[in-house]
């Protein structure tokens, strides 16, 4: 496989200057037509690259349509083979390359919609010890990645070496994107300061997505990275576009640099970290949403929203607590609940108070669950989970409480 060696590649295909020729006229005529784009932005696609970290469910129409759009040197990290259970999603890749390794799938599909642009199979795992070298030889990084320290080590490579990175994540039937590590926006660390510490996400064990969901998200990312490439309209920078497949609600939330980020606020991080793993590589399959929530786990009682409202009223000794992440609180909360976000969880839980009831919420249910777990195993004698989160307790009871 030959590795992306930056600088030289990048050098050679900057040439600007150079017309484009008459059949990639007739190819992106679709493209020229538009005063944004023109000519000159066609030559800039063909002049960029794009870094495509993991190609699974995200990576997948992120990369289709980035070489379709003639964006000259695509770059797809990837060290996995493709599986049968990839193909509900993942549609850079066919049944015929199961067995395959990813890289070599990509490179083979997206030769064949466009062989002019040049596809750079990275068959390695992003690590502390290279991603510094492999994101420095593109422009772009989109993170189409399905684990934590995957994640995190493309965020701080991308503050450290100030490469915009296009974030995507989704679960279930909800997705996110936004647009990291530009030079005023915020990081993926100014939202989720740390990963969820390793005893409160026991497994990643098939979380489940809707297949077409990373697909919708996945090309809010190419769409972002050729805005960037092009540098016409306004990216998702400081914002988050959150996406609720069920209901097809679409909404964007400000999300601003936090001063204190150790990423791009303090700059107190220099060096990648690898962060242990959360998942055993067996279960490394699907696209994971952020904080993923792990599977129903036992020894924590579940609390209806309106058993809760009832003891509540009746002035019942329940200390309410939130383990959203800042942003999500922002959006809404329950009143009187205490905002303990996972990320900052595992440090926080000895604070916690061991002589009253604790009821854990998040936006559905499942994060808290997994928090109450936690808890549990530390000797918490009495935690419950509100069944179905903040959603819940706002059809149940009060309808005042913002959705999203
Ligand atoms: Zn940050």
């Amino acid at each position: 496989m030959d590795r992306a060696t930056p600088t030289a590649a990048a050098l050679e295909m900057a040439a600007p200057d150079a017309p484009l020729e008459s059949h990639e006229l007739i190819r992106y005529s679709r493209h020229l037509g538009l005063t944004e784009v023109g000519e000159q932005g066609q030559r800039r696609l063909k002049n960029g690259s794009v870094l495509i970290v993991g190609a699974g469910g995200l990576g997948s129409p992120s990369a289709l349509y980035l070489a379709a759009a003639g964006v000259g040197r695509i770059g797809i990290a990837d060290f996995d083979t493709v599986d049968v259970t990839n193909l509900q999603r993942q549609v850079l890749h066919d049944t015929a390359s199961v067995g395959q390794a990813k890289t070599e799938s990509a490179r083979a599909r997206l030769t064949a919609i466009n062989p002019l642009v040049r596809v750079e199979p990275i068959d390695e795992e992003l690590t502390a010890a290279n991603a510094l070298e492999i994101v420095a030889a593109y422009d772009v990084v989109v993170d189409g990645t399905d684990n934590f320290k995957t994640r995190y080590l493309t965020n701080d490579a991308c503050v450290l070496l100030g490469k915009p990175n296009v974030y995507g994540s989704v679960l279930r039937f909800e997705g996110q994107a936004s647009v990291f590590a530009t030079p005023d926006g915020p990081c993926y660390r100014c939202l989720f300061r740390e990963p969820p510490p390793p005893g409160l996400v026991p497994s990643c064990a098939e979380a489940g997505v809707l297949g077409v969901l990373p697909g919708l998200i996945g090309t809010v990312q190419a769409t972002e990275a050729i805005k960037l490439l092009l540098g016409v309209g306004e990216t998702l920078a400081g914002r988050l576009l959150l996406v609720d497949a069920l209901r097809m609600h679409f909404r964007t939330i400000r999300v601003r640099r936090d001063p204190d980020c150790p990423a791009c606020g303090t700059r107190e991080l220099t060096a990648l970290i690898d962060y242990d793993e959360f998942c055993n590589r067996a279960a490394h399959e699907s696209d994971v949403g952020p904080h993923v929530p792990p599977p129903p786990t036992m020894g924590v009682q579940e609390l209806e929203p309106r058993d809760l409202a009832d003891r509540l009223r009746r002035g019942a000794p329940i200390e309410l607590i939130d383990v959203r992440e800042p942003y999500e609180w922002r959006i809404a909360r329950i009143e009187g609940a205490r905002l303990v976000p996972l990320s900052t969880f595992g440090a926080m839980a000895s604070e916690l108070p061991r002589d009253r009831e604790l009821v854990l919420y998040c936006h559905h249910g499942t994060r808290s669950r997994a928090a109450a777990e936690f808890l549990v195993q530390q000797g918490f004698p009495r935690v419950w989970n509100l069944t179905g989160g903040i959603a819940q307790w706002s059809a149940d009871v009060d309808p005042t409480v913002a959705t999203y």
